[in-house]
């Protein structure tokens, strides 16, 4: 598409965006009563859907009503409440329902899935992350690494990109693991690296990975309800993510896990709790744990958080009503008008360090800004932008696409 600097133009965009009436379903941070928020930080913290409260409160008014009976008595009774949501996540990720739970936060379901699925034994006991991932993803992996009585410094092996050069190369992370393939227990990388905003190619590195005899899962953090995903076909074996981010479930959201139904039958370690049990018997209180056959809810550990799970199911029906594929459609364009403005306003987009094909990249473009990231930051939030920065000095902008449009907000 022919893109113009335009106030027209982008109103032409907005007009047969069949996404338009999504906006009105959230709420808004107001710089003025009459003035909202360019919102472009839901790539950290999602909008509120106007939806969310009206779920929860049905389960505030259920628990008032019922009081324990509300585990069974609810209109959708609690003890098998996460069950309201595994079908629309699943979709999300392109998964199978049975798959997919949401369950936890992320850091703890990473833990949990790297307890089954990292397995370090004679010479292969290396894990493969990118150079400077998320600091959760490198605390858990480097603690992982030493509760196996390895040294970090030896057994975790970084991709980083080339001198000079702000993201991987697919050619580069693929010839590494050719080479190093065979000492590599686990390969865990962002599906979307939450600096740089670079979507890897989840698929061939999958692939590369699994020829070399590695086991690969990825953290979706950035890229759940971001870019499409296909994890069965992929064939990745687990895949964890957070909820509060472009699934806007609100601050702390319950988090959610993926298991390639593959690995649902093996004889795995796994740290266990009586939501994992059988769902039949959980109440019997037996002695010896009996999991959840065939599906990744014997992962669970503990009674899951109603309101949370409330709040998420708010999130995800519009998902589901708007569709990924959609979704990920507005988000190319919209993303890369975006780009085009900074461009044709600037003339460069050398200060962008967000690979430019939409195809390598989310809702997300990351500015490398010179000096006083701060300062901007602030200059851009006096101006009705709300954008955040991340150490040493990147500003990142997420035209999240539910609720955003082409026009600018006038503030
Ligand atoms: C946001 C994010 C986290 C945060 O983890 P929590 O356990 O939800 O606090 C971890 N890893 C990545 C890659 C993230 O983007």
């Amino acid at each position: 598409m022919q893109f113009v600097n335009s106030k027209a133009f982008a109103q032409g965009l907005d007009e047969t965006d069949p996404l338009r009436s999504f906006r009105s379903q959230f709420f808004f941070p107001k710089v003025r009563p009459d003035a909202e928020y360019l919102y472009l930080c839901g790539n950290s913290l999602g909008l509120q859907p106007r939806s969310t409260r009206t779920m929860i409160n049905e389960e505030l008014d259920d628990w008032a009503k019922y009081g324990v009976e509300g585990h069974v008595e609810a209109k959708r009774p609690w003890i098998a409440y996460h069950e309201n949501l595994t079908k629309m996540m699943a979709k999300i990720v392109g998964a199978k329902p049975h798959e997919v739970v949401c369950m936890n936060s992320l850091t703890v379901n990473l833990h949990l899935m790297m307890v089954s699925f990292y397995r370090p034994e004679g010479k292969r006991r290396q894990i493969l992350i990118e150079a400077g991932a998320f600091p959760s993803d490198q605390y858990a992996v480097a603690s992982q690494v030493r509760f196996h009585g390895f040294d970090p410094n030896t057994d975790i092996l970084e991709l980083a990109p080339r001198e000079g050069e702000d993201t991987l190369r697919t050619e580069d992370i693929l010839s590494y693991i050719n080479e190093h393939g065979e000492k590599v227990a686990l390969i865990m990388l962002g599906g979307v690296n939450y600096l740089s905003g670079q979507a890897y190619d989840m698929v061939a590195i999958t692939k590369k990975g699994h020829e070399k005899g590695c086991t690969v899962g990825f953290d979706l953090a950035h890229a759940a309800g971001n870019i499409t995903l296909e994890l069965h076909d992929w064939n990745v074996d687990f895949a964890v993510w957070c909820t509060y981010k472009y699934l806007n479930s609100g601050p702390g959201g319950v988090a959610a896990a993926f298991v390639h139904e593959r690995n649902l039958d093996k004889d795995l370690p796994r740290f266990e709790g009586w939501w994992g049990h059988n769902k039949e018997r959980r109440f019997k209180m037996e002695a010896e744990f009996d999991p959840i056959p065939f599906s990744v809810e014997a992962w669970q550990l503990s009674t899951p958080p109603i309101f949370l799970l409330a709040s998420l199911r708010a999130s995800l029906k519009l998902f589901d009503q708007a569709g990924m594929k959609s979704i990920r459609a507005k988000s190319k364009t919209l993303t890369s008008y975006l780009e085009f403005l900074v461009e044709d306003t600037f003339g460069s987009r050398d200060w962008i360090i967000t690979p430019r094909a939409p195809s390598e990249r989310g809702a997300q473009l990351s500015f490398r800004i010179p000096k006083d990231g701060h300062g901007v930051l602030e200059a851009l939030r006096n101006r009705g932008v709300i954008c955040d920065f991340r150490e040493p000095n990147i500003i990142r902008a997420a035209p999240a696409p539910l609720y955003n449009s082409y026009p600018p907000v006038p503030a």
